[in-house]
């Protein structure tokens, strides 16, 4: 199988079996519950654009380890181009979905393991990278959706994993058997996790030496014996369960967000690919956030342009639009937005080989990528909310415009625009309240801000990367604290 359809997608979901909770019950058919399937079909769609000839360039990759024609979601970046067509990807499927569609973080992690396994391995004689390139091959053979699993349950932020009175405080091995390990903990925020086939760890931070048995790296199915799974509400989330399609905003589609605890989840042999190389869980993990750092600079951009559209749309509905300082604010917002997308662009086009073959985003840029989304897309959001008015905060529900005695009533003084329907302001302003308040929001606006790394961390980067030295040189040859080597005329 090279390319899956949404269809067998899904088939693939309602087959495996995992045990799921959300509001303190466990949930049986994930696929069909009303909370979760918009998650779904905003990871169905990137089955279905790849097998559209229309972005089959973008959608679709070759693959370096089979030759085959693969879901781009599943490839190894082999060149800048591949870096750059990723971010245009993501910004294509953010266009559509108006949501955090998910399948990046596996796509993510796939380019910055393959790299480190291969750098572990010269380092230490080990057979990881084999191992992993099997792996890869399985997942771009079946055209999976692989959970990119990072961020631990931390306990007390003031002690690395090795000190806290709680071992499991961050996912750790607890047994090595002759044909696999078994592994305890916790992983937060995870994205789309239970839309994946599969889970693919990784260590949450740089360890030292003494703290062997958190550094590990492993991939297992998502019905694995063991694990447990916690669906993450989200503000506005029961709307789904109203029955309506207006008051939702967004009708299709949405994100997903949860927490996984691994009770004792064995893991064999084959699917470990890391297991105590402390010395390298530095480099994974920057490699990792630098790629996903560069994926925002995507998805986000993508989901800007559809808050853009909304704020045009809702000016146009309310007569709004020919208003000057209304049309310098869809100017601001299209100025932020792709100053972002320059930044997703940038840090793909500077990339480089690594020694794997594969090719690693620019990490500087990377990182002043991401920056910039903790704070672009709130700004952005502030303004689609000024250009909005505040009924989308103060409207009445949906019921309420149907309802047989007040609902004409309620339409009556709703209406803006005569030739505009009642409606479509309604669903307008609802779909600025779902990306910038309701479920959206937590992709497009918390995601942004602690996603791939809360700002500080982009600022450590930014610090360690930037060679502040040059610049004082620079600066102090300009004025002539230096001899201008440069001036032999
Ligand atoms: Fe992809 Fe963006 Fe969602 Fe991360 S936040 S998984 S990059 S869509
Ligand atoms: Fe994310």
């Amino acid at each position: 199988m090279a390319l899956k359809t949404p269809q067998q997608y899904l088939d693939d979901l309602r087959r495996m079996n995992i045990e799921l909770y959300m509001f303190g019950e466990k949930v049986e058919n994930r696929v069909d519950h009303p909370i979760i399937r918009p998650s779904i079909n905003s990871l169905a769609m990137t089955y279905k654009l790849a097998l559209d000839p229309e972005y089959e360039d973008i959608m679709t990759a070759t693959s370096n380890l089979t030759g085959k024609k693969i879901n781009r979601f599943t490839h190894l970046h082999q060149s800048t181009d591949d870096l750059v067509k990723k971010v245009k990807m993501q910004r294509l499927l953010g266009q559509k979905t108006g949501s955090c569609f998910q399948r990046c973080v596996g796509l993510d992690a796939f380019n910055a393991l393959y790299s480190t396994t291969f750098e572990i391995d010269q380092a230490h004689g080990t057979e990881y990278h084999q191992r992993f390139k099997k792996y890869m091959e399985y997942v771009q053979e079946n055209d999976l959706v692989v959970d990119g699993c990072m961020t631990d349950a931390r306990g007390d932020r003031s002690k690395s994993p090795g000190q806290q009175p709680d071992p499991d405080a961050y996912l750790h091995v607890v047994e090595r058997r002759k044909d696999g390990i078994v592994v305890r903990g916790c992983k937060l925020h995870q994205t789309g996790l239970v839309n994946s086939h599969e889970i693919l760890v990784m260590p949450n931070n740089s360890l030292k030496e003494n703290e062997k048995d958190w550094a590990v790296s492993f991939a297992i199915p998502l019905d694995t014996p063991g694990m447990i799974y916690v669906y993450g509400r989200q503000s506005c989330d029961t709307r789904r369960l109203e029955g309506g399609t207006v008051d939702i905003g967004n009708v299709h589609f949405g994100g997903q967000e949860v927490m996984a605890i691994f009770n004792d989840v064995f893991v064999p042999w084959e699917r470990v690919f890391m297991d105590g190389e402390t010395d390298f869980t530095t480099m994974l993990v920057e490699r990792f956030a630098g790629y996903h750092r560069q994926s925002y600079g995507g998805c986000k951009v993508g989901v800007g342009d559809a808050l853009i559209g909304a704020a045009k749309a809702i000016a146009d509905y309310q007569g709004t639009s020919n208003a000057s300082h209304i049309k310098d604010k869809l100017v601001e917002m299209c100025h932020l937005n792709e100053t972002l997308y320059c930044c997703g662009i940038a840090c793909s086009s500077e990339g480089q080989k690594t020694a794997a073959g594969n090719y690693l985003i620019d990490l500087l840029l990377a990182n002043i990528c991401k920056q910039n989304i903790t704070r672009f897309p709130y700004e952005m959001a502030r303004l689609a909310q000024d250009i909005a008015g505040g009924f989308f905060v103060t409207m009445p529900s949906e019921k309420d415009f149907e309802h047989p005695v007040i609902g004409p009533l309620v339409k009556k003084y709703a209406a803006s625009r005569a030739d505009v329907p009642v409606e479509h302001r309604q669903r307008m302003l609802r779909l600025i309240e779902n990306l910038t308040l309701g479920t959206a929001a937590v992709g497009y606006l918390t995601e942004s801000m602690h996603g791939a790394g809360s700002p500080q961390a982009q600022r450590i980067m930014i610090g360690r990367l930037v060679n502040l030295e040059h610049r004082k040189q620079l600066a102090e040859t300009l004025c002539g604290i230096r001899e201008n080597p440069d001036i032999d005329w």
